[in-house]
């Protein structure tokens, strides 16, 4: 089947036409600036027009057959992929207030694929869905049930697409049933999340009623005293200056001044004591994550580093492995040094527990869910 995986948002759009049978990408691009006024497509109907046009040459040798979204939220109802229709599509909508920044481009991609394909069924695959086997004592906050009632204020989890991807490969390469498999996931790019997973399910993940809590990401906050917002209020800061200092200018940016990890990596080998001290807060917090999450799934069979920093970054897994020797877990350096697209481990033979990189594909990820949505709908 011939996929085309949308990655819509509010002035961006990715896209990726993949072969899924042969697990091929057949094109691949971007559409910036929509809407933004200065020479870029007005809007998303415009922008899909302009992929349209860029896959002309694609796709005169064979149409599509459905296209995959990558949808951020799915709320409370939707636990797994679903073949896209006009009720599905206001559900959607229904759920903007959740996640006002995405949720509103991933219905106009939606909108726009229908308006000029409308005979091409799409599917919706929710970042969210994954950790909706969060237990009960894991997303609730310990706040009055009337603001979960009346505001849907909950714990949700998000890169739920990359977790369950990566968990269902780490299972394969150990050779355990991803059904019988345990293992704490650290999806660490500039975005930044850890999933605990107990017999293949999510049952805890750092990420919350939004994707500001839990880690240090490369220019979130992550985990603060809920107070400081207060007190930054009082000291005169909108409701939208206090957003964008903690989902944009706080973080490794804020730490040391560059939201890059390489580059604090380099300035850290080289003497400069903020990026240590950027490289030392992070590492620390991540560690104490994981070593929760080994107590939550009842004893991990595996730790999974994964994305842009845990697939590339041989420094910091080195530092967040250090902080770990109260779990009997040590590194191979050179097995850690290794530079591959495949999934490997990386930890010492004596391990207490194996340390993996497992590369994560989302859109080969949403591709394989659409394709199994359209093959399961009766035609
Ligand atoms: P996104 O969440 O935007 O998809 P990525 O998964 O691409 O982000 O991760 C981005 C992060 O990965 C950045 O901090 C970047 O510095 C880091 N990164 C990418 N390549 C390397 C590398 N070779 N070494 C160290 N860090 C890397």
């Amino acid at each position: 089947m011939r996929v085309l995986v949308i990655n819509s948002g509010s002035s961006s759009l990715k896209y990726q036409v993949r072969d899924t049978t042969t697990d091929e990408v057949q094109a691949n691009g971007l559409i910036e600036r929509i809407g933004e006024g200065n020479g870029g497509p007005l809007d998303h109907g415009a922008a899909m027009d302009l992929v349209a046009t860029e896959l002309e040459g694609v796709l005169a040798r064979r149409p599509l057959d459905a296209v995959g979204h990558r949808v951020v939220h799915g709320g409370e109802r939707f636990s797994e992929p679903v073949l896209i229709n006009n009720e599905i599509t206001r559900a959607i909508e229904r759920l903007n207030p959740l996640a006002p920044l995405h949720n509103p481009a991933n219905v106009l991609g939606i909108r726009a694929i229908t308006a000029k394909w409308p005979e091409l069924p799409q599917v919706a695959v929710f970042d969210t869905a994954f950790h909706r086997t969060l237990p009960e004592h894991a997303w609730r906050y310990a706040i009055p049930d009337s603001l979960y009632r009346k505001y849907g204020i909950r714990r949700y989890g998000f890169h739920g697409t990359s977790h369950e991807f990566v968990t269902g490969r780490a299972a394969q390469l150990l050779g355990i049933p991803v059904s019988e498999f345990n293992a704490v996931v650290a999806h660490l790019g500039n975005g930044v999340s850890l999933t605990a997973v107990q017999s293949g399910a999510s049952i805890d993940t750092s990420m919350g009623f939004t994707p500001l809590e839990g880690l240090v990401m490369g220019t979130r906050s992550g985990d603060l005293d809920p107070s400081i917002l207060v007190f930054l209020q009082r000291q005169g800061m909108s409701a939208d200056e206090i957003d964008k200092l903690l989902n944009r200018d706080s973080g490794l940016k804020a730490l040391a001044g560059d939201n890059d990890m390489r580059a604090i990596v380099d300035a850290a080998q080289s003497g400069d004591q903020r990026a240590a001290m950027a490289l030392a807060v992070t590492s620390y917090r991540l560690a104490k994550y994981i070593g929760g999450y080994h107590v939550a799934v009842g004893g991990a069979q595996a730790i999974v580093f994964t994305a842009g920093i845990g697939e590339n970054s041989s420094a910091f897994r080195q530092l967040v492995a250090d902080r770990l020797g109260a779990l009997g877990i040590s590194l191979d350096s050179d097995a850690n040094k290794v530079r591959s697209k495949q999934a490997r481990v990386i930890s010492a033979p004596d391990s207490a527990i194996p340390v993996l990189v497992v590369p994560t594909d989302e859109e080969a990820a949403i591709a394989e869910a659409t394709l199994k949505v359209i093959q399961a709908v009766p035609r």
